[in-house]
């Protein structure tokens, strides 16, 4: 499946299934989405793709490790190396399509006075403990 920017310059494959999403509502999150919070997944690296437009990629780092990198013509968020993993940070909002869904939220002691965190699934107040397995477990398919 394919992701874009609003201005079309910024263009990426993922290859194979998308299922598991999260939400994260920390505040740079908010900040950064400009709204309730970022709607993404973890892709490994050998099932993701550019296709174009990574020169017009802007680059912003928090010392925290928190990294922001968007098309400096639209504005949009775009994928980004999670630190020093092989998997890539995917803003969900770009792909075209995916039959998925939002398997947690994360960050949630910062969510927004007008933000509705509900459903069935993983609820966290903070970050998940191990990353790593926060990672694994959006791979799963089940
Ligand atoms: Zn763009
Ligand atoms: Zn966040």
């Amino acid at each position: 499946m394919k992701g874009t920017c609003n201005c079309g310059n910024v263009n990426f494959e993922v290859s194979g299934e998308i299922t598991k999403l999260y939400q994260c509502h920390c505040k740079l999150c908010q900040r950064q989405s400009g709204s309730t919070s970022n709607t993404a997944t973890m892709i490994h690296e050998s099932n993701f793709k550019w296709l174009n437009g990574t020169d017009s990629i802007t680059h912003w780092n928090k010392d925290s490790g928190f990294t922001s990198d968007f098309c400096n013509r639209c504005g949009c968020p775009v994928p980004n190396r999670l630190r020093e993993t092989s998997y890539f940070w995917i803003p969900m909002g770009l792909i075209d399509s995916a039959n998925a869904k939002v398997v947690a939220h994360i960050c949630c002691e910062s969510k927004a006075e007008w933000d509705l965190v509900q459903g069935d699934v993983l609820i966290l107040e903070g970050m998940p403990d191990s990353v790593d397995s926060f990672i694994s477990s959006l791979q799963s398919s089940d």
